[in-house]
């Protein structure tokens, strides 16, 4: 029987009620007594105890009155009733139990037998208790399992497990540690702590209860820190009593290594709150696993695409994005009514290097060729491969004079680098312009634009190479020849 149950005790026999009182008293129960109707209820709401027994007959009230009123009040409801009938009162069994009372006695009293009643009270009331925090678990570790299920995003699943654990448990530290794979070191990836919300670093040297949780890949509960020197001395366990260390079984990934551990100072966790902990962390694991799953299809997917896009050989982006790109920028020069350039380089005698110095040498130009094409331009300009030893390089809100600065400036650079595997030969391209001008009538479309850039491409390899020409129609400018 809890020692914290309340008896009253509504009984016209004062002396009657003394014994019982004494008896109950003796079992660990907390007794009250009244001897008439109105004080019994009076004391009822005072006290709202657990258990009332009372007579059926009583000055002022008479008890199924009481009971009647007793059941009447919700916030009364979970007193149990035990109303005493008189000998021969058996008529009114009928009406005590219609009023509301869970049993009742028949004089005379029995003191066993009424202990045992009120005993058999408690014992449902515990049963009863015991139901409703299970249901409340339950309810907790679905409510959990539902959130967990429904993102896919790891850092918000270590934020709900978390607090959703530490909102149900009355703990005082609660966290997901990450100790980095084949380290002695990690970090807090989430806290109910809000003095670690930026992911603290930790050392396992700190945190013995994780050590030795990863260490035997299993649960570790230490009931009273302030009995384990280890943890005594990581700890001050001046301040901490029970710890809890539970690794997360991760199938697949099992690079991670994860520990949710938590702690509490005044009371020791209860076996129930070891379970739902293991229960929790279980779920959270499992959902963790899909999660990694998703971010590295994702990190696979972004990878796999941006391959797409890239030339193989200089990683500058392909024929294929180009065009893509170039259509966008198209249509929104057209929208915005602002100038766009197109710039082809070719490099010039390019055939010579790969016959006189090999094929690798001229993958090697190649590279070294796109890689400083893509640092000359500026960040909203791009530029890839267009073919062979052939790049583009677009400017959107370019005019043709601006374009031509920008190509002499690439042609001048690109005359100076030196390459690997190449003698100290110079490498030089010619650059053909074509410019879109949305304010006058410009190229027929990306395809027109492109062909306007390759004809002048065309008439700088004729002028003699290693110059820029412009397309003649938007930049009334001659055509610059050698520096
Ligand atoms: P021009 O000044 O008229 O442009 O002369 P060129 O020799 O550069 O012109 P041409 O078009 O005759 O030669 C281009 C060469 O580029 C031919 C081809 O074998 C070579 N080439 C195309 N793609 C690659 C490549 O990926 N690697 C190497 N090393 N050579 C390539
Ligand atoms: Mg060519
Ligand atoms: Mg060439």
């Amino acid at each position: 029987m809890t020692a914290d149950g309340k008896v009253l005790l509504i009984l016209n026999d004062a002396s009657e009620a003394r014994t019982i009182s004494d008896r109950l008293a003796a079992e660990g129960l907390q007794c009250f007594s009244a001897h008439d109707g109105i004080t019994g209820l009076a004391l009822v709401t005072e006290q709202k105890p657990d258990v009332v027994v009372c007579s059926r007959s009583l000055p002022k009230m008479n008890g199924l009155e009481v009971c009647r009123l007793i059941k009447r009040n919700h916030k009364l409801k979970h007193v149990a009733l035990l109303i005493v009938l008189d000998e021969g009162d058996d008529g009114s069994i009928v009406s005590s139990l219609e009023v509301g009372a869970n049993d009742y006695l028949l004089r005379p009293l029995h003191l066993a037998e009424l202990t045992a009643a009120v005993r058999s009270h408690f014992k449902n009331r515990t049963s009863i208790t015991r139901l409703k925090d299970d249901n409340k678990e339950l309810a907790t570790i679905l409510e959990i399992a539902e959130m967990l299920t429904s993102t896919l995003n790891s850092c918000d699943l270590f934020y709900i497990i978390v607090h959703k654990v530490a909102e149900a448990l009355a703990v005082d530290q609660c966290s997901l540690i990450r100790i980095e794979p084949g380290s002695r070191r990690g970090h807090v990836e989430a806290s109910m702590d809000p003095d670690d919300a930026d992911r603290p670093e930790v050392v396992l040297a700190d945190l013995p209860e994780v050590s030795r949780c990863l260490e035997a890949n299993k649960m570790l509960y230490v009931e009273d820190a302030r009995r384990d020197p280890e943890l005594a001395r990581a700890h001050h366990a001046d301040e901490l009593l029970s710890v809890l260390a539970v690794p997360l079984q991760l199938r697949q990934s099992t690079a991670h290594r994860i520990v949710f551990r938590m702690a509490r100072r005044g009371e020791p966790l209860t076996y129930r709150e070891i379970k739902f902990c293991q229960i929790a962390t279980t779920v959270a694991a499992n959902a963790l696993e899909n999660a990694y799953l998703f971010e590295s299809l994702e990190i696979a997917h972004a990878t796999l695409t941006d391959v797409a896009k890239r030339d193989p050989l200089t990683q500058i982006y392909n024929r294929g994005h180009l065009f893509e790109r170039l259509e966008a920028e198209f249509g929104r020069s057209l929208r915005k009514r602002t100038p766009l350039a197109c710039l082809l380089l070719d490099v010039d005698h390019f055939k010579r290097i790969n016959d006189e110095l090999g094929h690798q040498a001229g993958d090697a130009v190649l590279v070294g060729l796109g890689r400083v094409l893509k640092e000359a331009v500026r960040g909203h300009d791009f530029v890839g491969r267009y073919g062979g030893e052939e790049f583009m390089a677009v400017l959107p809100e370019t005019d043709a004079q601006g374009a031509l600065m920008v190509a002499e400036r690439i042609r001048s650079e690109l005359r100076r680098v030196r390459y690997e595997g190449i003698d100290d030969r110079q490498v030089t391209v010619s650059v053909g312009v074509s410019v879109l001008d949305p304010e006058t009538e410009g190229p027929a479309g990306v395809a027109g634009l492109v062909a306007a850039a390759d004809e002048a491409l065309y008439a700088a390899k004729h002028g003699g190479r290693d110059r820029v020409v412009v397309q003649e129609k938007a930049l009334p400018v001659p055509a610059t020849g050698n520096d």
